[in-house]
């Protein structure tokens, strides 16, 4: 099943918390659309290098060729004439400009595939996520497996006491759990999600 129909420009969002599979599942609809000869440009940002300076690579070693870029509007600038398909790997990286590059590209019939983390480890959404998750035409929101209980895991845990938005390196670093397993205890109060006053008596 295609997810936007060929032809027809539009916006997927993959998220989830880290684990949950979402460049797995960037990889099988970009090799998805390959099998159907359709060209698909695949860019990350540059900053992330983890297991790889170019291939996009998921935690069970699945990889496919991607572009490192430095900034939201070098994917403009890279875009050859006979693409169609534009897949983006670990977009919350971006700052804020990727939604209006996102958002062009989708009106101008091209089919974005946006992969990315919806929560850093705060609990707090990521960057540039809320807006791509409003203007997409398809949400997918995985689930990953807690590493304490089994459930199904929303959350990313960062293991180390780092207060960086941005910490690279997996597996020692974060952990997948549930809402249950999921602890993080802000030293800074203006982390804090903006609560209106008459709820957060129901909620603190
Ligand atoms: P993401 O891009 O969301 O971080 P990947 O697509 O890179 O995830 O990797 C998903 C794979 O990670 C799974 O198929 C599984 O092999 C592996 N994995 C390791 N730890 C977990 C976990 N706690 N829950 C689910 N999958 C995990
Ligand atoms: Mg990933």
């Amino acid at each position: 099943m295609s997810i936007i129909m060929q032809g027809h420009g539009g916006i997927e969002v993959v998220c989830g918390p880290m684990f949950s599979g979402k460049t797995e599942e960037l990889i099988r609809r970009v090799k998805r659309a390959q099998i159907a000869k359709q060209r698909v440009q695949i860019f990350k940002p540059a900053i992330d290098v983890r297991y790889d300076e170019k291939k996009v690579v998921s935690h069970s070693s699945q990889a496919i060729q991607s572009e490192p870029v430095q900034k939201a509007t070098d994917i403009l600038i890279r875009l050859k004439d006979t693409t169609r398909i534009i897949a983006i790997d670990e977009i919350q990286f971006f700052d804020e400009e990727i939604v209006t590059v996102v958002k062009k590209l989708a009106d101008r019939g091209y089919r974005v595939i946006c992969a990315g983390l919806d929560l850093d480890f705060r609990g707090i959404p990521f960057g540039p996520m809320p807006m791509l998750l409003a203007l997409a035409d398809n949400v997918q929101k995985i689930q990953a497996i807690c590493t304490v209980c089994g459930a199904p895991a929303t959350r990313s845990q960062r293991l180390s006491d780092s207060n960086d938005t941005v910490l690279l390196g997996e597996k020692e670093a974060y952990d997948a759990r549930c809402r249950a397993h999921y602890f993080y205890e802000p030293e800074d109060e203006q982390v804090r999600l903006p609560i209106k006053e008459e709820v957060s008596q129901f909620i603190n």
